[in-house]
């Protein structure tokens, strides 16, 4: 899939504009704070339905303006799309070939997004919560049904918390059924999110060895591996990962009820990322974290391709000029011709000359 053109106004610095993209490489060439990461955080939205920078929608509203609005027009594989997207305080508005959707999910995905930005090294180096976010957000884009789930886990969460929170405060051994019943929906979910994170996972690991291996001239494997907070595994039923989650929070029951916290779940789960066997998030040099956090979005790419029968579009902020020629060759043949790709730079002088031919390329200046 490509964006064909790209409308947008009241966004962040960016003066309203119209443009027409290539279906290759676009390149963005400006100096610091001219909107570039702007631009290719307004497509990111157009796709996720909020920003990869920030979950508070009004710093993406131009300041002293009411509303942002994005308008994409995209190619897909075999129909195109229109897709409309509007920012307030007052909440976000999201309109599919100009029909309004009733949720948020239901936008989420109709273009599929791949981006690489200098906070990707987060993702190996760090918190669980990131790498959290990072799966969840791509399974999200491919899942309107993990979206719901996921969602369906929080509200859950938070109302048991709420129930534990009060027994710790009256220091109660006794449950009600109350508890029982919180328990036992957040079991059905948890099991939901659990198993399509362990497949996601494992389909993701497909992709990524082998791309790691050819990015580090075959001197390095990358392991990734989910880390679930109850003894489950790929191969299990859903109700048999219902089971164990149930059994574990029957261990922890009272544990929870003295702390006033859920302490197993998939809020707690965390993705190991191993190189040569050792846990690269601990002994990774940076340039190994770089390759890894890079083979895991390239892996992303084919991943989604084979689970939509259409290739995503490609962000690269920042990150072209980091990589050494080595690397950037890599990526480049590996997305060569198939993957639209949108490309932000300072300095053209960190990119290979063959790029530069291909690529349209716009200079951004003040948000223009
Ligand atoms: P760099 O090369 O440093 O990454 P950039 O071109 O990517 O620069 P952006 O991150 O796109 O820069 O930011 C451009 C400008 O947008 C910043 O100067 C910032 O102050 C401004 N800006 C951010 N949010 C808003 C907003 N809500 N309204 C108006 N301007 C904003
Ligand atoms: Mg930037």
């Amino acid at each position: 899939m490509y964006v064909r053109d790209l409308s947008i106004s009241g966004y962040r610095n960016l003066e309203a504009t119209t443009l027409a993209f290539e279906n290759t490489v676009n390149l963005f060439i400006g100096e610091n704070a001219q909107g570039k990461t702007n631009l290719m955080e307004a497509l990111y939205v157009l796709g996720f339905a909020k920003s990869h920078r920030t979950n508070r929608d009004r710093e993406l509203v131009t300041w002293g303006k009411d509303y942002a609005r994005i308008h994409g027009e995209i190619n897909k594989r075999i129909h195109s799309l229109s897709l409309d997207i509007q920012l307030s305080t007052r909440g976000k508005r999201a309109k599919l070939n100009g029909l309004e959707q009733q949720r948020v999910s239901e936008f989420i995905g109709a273009l599929n997004i791949v981006m690489f930005a200098p906070e990707d090294l987060n993702l190996v180096k760090g918190g669980p919560k990131q790498r959290r976010r990072f799966i969840d957000m791509e399974i999200g884009q491919i899942s309107n049904v993990y979206l719901y789930h996921l969602s369906q886990y929080h509200r859950i969460l938070k109302q048991r918390n709420q129930l534990l929170k009060e027994y710790a405060q009256n220091r109660t051994n006794e449950a009600t059924v109350m508890h029982e019943v919180l328990t036992e929906q957040l079991v059905k979910t948890a099991a939901q999110v659990v198993q399509r994170r362990l497949s996601f996972i494992n389909q993701l690991q497909k992709w990524a060895g082998p791309t790691h291996r050819s990015i580090s001239r075959q001197l390095e494997e990358l392991q990734i591996a989910y880390v679930p907070s109850a003894d489950v595994s790929l191969e299990l039923d859903l109700s048999t990962i219902e089971n164990i989650y149930a059994n574990a929070f029957q261990e922890k029951k009272e544990q929870e009820m003295r702390r006033g916290l859920t302490l197993i779940g998939p809020h707690r789960e965390d993705l190991a990322i191993y190189v040569n066997d050792r846990d690269i998030q601990t002994y990774g040099s940076q340039g190994q974290q770089r390759t890894a956090a890079l083979s895991l979005k390239l892996a992303e790419i084919e991943l989604i391709e084979k689970e939509t029968a259409d290739p995503p579009v490609l962000l690269l902020d920042d990150v072209l000029s980091e990589l050494d020629d080595f690397r950037q060759s890599h990526l480049l043949n590996s997305i060569q011709g198939k993957v639209q790709t949108f490309i932000t730079t300072t300095n053209i002088s960190g990119i290979k000359h063959e790029v530069l031919q291909q690529a349209k390329t716009f200079h951004v200046n003040n948000g223009n």
